[in-house]
């Protein structure tokens, strides 16, 4: 995981690398130590570390020794899906953990396996969420593009979707935009108020003013929790103003970065309004104990992904005819890449190791600083040096430090507020190691401090210096949990 010893910027400078590596790649391979070796001189100076507690930029990326055994477990095994008969636990661990997922958000009905008949909803894992919106957004033109089609038979498809609108507010993620312009659409991007929510009154303006200058309007994507402020858009408004338009417009709602949240019941009334969706996408890899790549997309109605994305040539170099007895998901229909990695087995050994009130208490550790405050009160009057109380406010923990003594000088308060600062300090760095062991979840230590034991040696051999570097964070490493 993070290494406690190293700064969580890098220092390099463009081109740094190219200019310490060679042109071409090596004739003859080496030993692993070596390549270790050139990781630690070459690789690790460019490194910014996204794992560590003070990476506060763009995202969290998600990760735990879980996950990392997951993806051994996916590359290991090294399987591919197709269709279902090419590897059939690939499919079906996907769905499960997709059901399971959306039972844990508590997601409608709609959007689980075989929550209703056989062609309604489900979800599928994919790269990113900008991946995801992509397969809606085509699947959503598909679909708009097969109803007009209807009553405008005479005019030519390019000539409609030469006016087709999909809409998401000015705090919508950015790659909305390529996503438009791949997917061969227009996009508006609507204001939001002082705090970035997108209105419904805003959206349904925008929809009849398109309208009547013969736009067809085919998509909106509200997003909850936009990435620069976690503002939410109003979906409860929105949802009916989009299911009164005939034909339906499409609302997906984008929860990228906060949907991990959803998995503890205090954060889903955020998601009120979701029945309206007809699909959903979040990454679990941003807040989630598992890395990269695990995003997640459910839809109500897999058939419009399935009208849109299934090779249906029979003529075509590789046609395999659809199995009309599969009840399972043919996820090579589902969006673009035909083929696809066990991902699927990094969230299912996450969910396994964790277990649902592991991954919960995940989420709830960060606001929570309640148990802190207790920690850092109970050491201070125990060292009996200074004297404070705590008081409980809504639903928070604080520390009281009164400093309306009689007899109390600057000088006090500036002692106090030392010893409350390094209290602080030295709580928190137990809190965040205690934290990093129970990410462990049942692993054992041992195999990690052989692991990095192993290396230390190696290390002291060729190199004293870093030896040394490595020896620091062995320690960390091995040191037992404290609690
Ligand atoms: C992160 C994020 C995205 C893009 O996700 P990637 O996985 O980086 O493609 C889209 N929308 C929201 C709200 C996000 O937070």
């Amino acid at each position: 995981m993070f290494r406690y010893d190293v700064q969580v910027n890098h220092q390099a400078i463009q081109g740094y690398l190219f200019r310490k590596m060679p042109k071409i790649p090596p004739r003859d391979g080496v030993g692993m130590d070596d390549v270790y070796k050139e990781i630690k001189q070459y690789i690790f100076p460019g490194l910014a570390q996204w794992q560590s507690p003070k990476h506060h930029s763009l995202l969290p990326a998600g990760g735990s020794y879980a996950s990392i055994l997951g993806s051994m477990l996916c590359d290991g095994l090294g399987c591919v899906g197709f269709t279902w008969a090419d590897c059939p636990a690939i499919t079906e661990l996907e769905m499960l953990v997709m059901n399971w997922l959306a039972h844990l958000m508590d997601l409608p009905i709609d959007f689980h396996f075989f929550g209703k008949g056989m062609t309604g909803g489900g979800g599928m894992l994919q790269t990113t969420t900008t991946e995801a919106l992509l397969t809606v957004m085509v699947a959503a033109k598909r679909t708009m593009l097969d109803h007009l089609k209807e009553t405008m038979a005479n005019v030519p498809e390019w000539e409609l979707q030469d006016k087709f609108m999909a809409y998401c507010s000015e705090q919508a993620h950015p790659g909305l935009e390529r996503v438009s312009e791949v997917a061969g659409v227009r996009l508006k991007r609507l204001w939001t108020d002082r705090e970035g929510i997108m209105h419904a009154d805003t959206l349904r303006f925008a929809i009849e003013k398109d309208k009547t200058k013969g736009y067809f309007p085919f998509l909106v994507v509200a997003t909850v929790g936009t990435i620069a402020c976690t503002s939410v858009d109003q979906i409860t408004k929105i949802g009916p103003i989009l299911d009164k338009e005939e034909p339906k417009i499409w609302l997906h709602i984008d929860a990228g970065y906060a949907g991990s949240s959803f998995i503890c019941r205090e954060y889903q009334p955020l998601l009120h309004g979701i029945d309206y969706a007809d699909s959903f996408s979040m990454s679990a890899h941003k807040w989630m104990p598992v890395h990269m790549d695990c995003a997640c997309l459910w839809v109500k109605k897999s058939l419009h992904l399935i009208n849109t994305f299934a090779c249906e040539d029979p003529d075509g170099p590789l046609y395999i005819a659809r199995d009309d007895k599969n009840t399972m998901a043919d996820y090579r229909s589902w969006s673009l890449p035909m083929t696809r990695r066990f991902r699927a087995m990094k969230l299912w050994v996450v969910f396994k190791l964790y277990g649902v009130r592991g991954l919960q208490q995940k989420i709830r550790e960060r606001p929570d600083n309640n148990e802190i405050n207790h920690q850092i009160l109970k050491q201070i009057n125990k060292s009996a040096v200074i004297k404070m109380t705590g008081a409980r406010v809504g639903f928070k923990f604080w520390l009281r430090l009164v400093i309306a003594g009689r007899y109390t000088d600057s000088e006090d308060v500036k002692f106090s507020w030392e010893m409350i600062r390094r209290t602080t300090n030295k709580v928190i760095a137990d809190h965040t190691e205690r934290q990093h062991n129970e990410d462990r979840c049942g692993m054992p230590n041992y195999k990690y401090v052989m692991l990095i034991g192993q290396e230390t040696r190696n290390d002291q051999a060729n190199d004293p210096d870093l030896a040394h570097e490595e020896m620091s964070s062995f320690e960390v490493e091995s040191s037992p949990s404290k609690i």
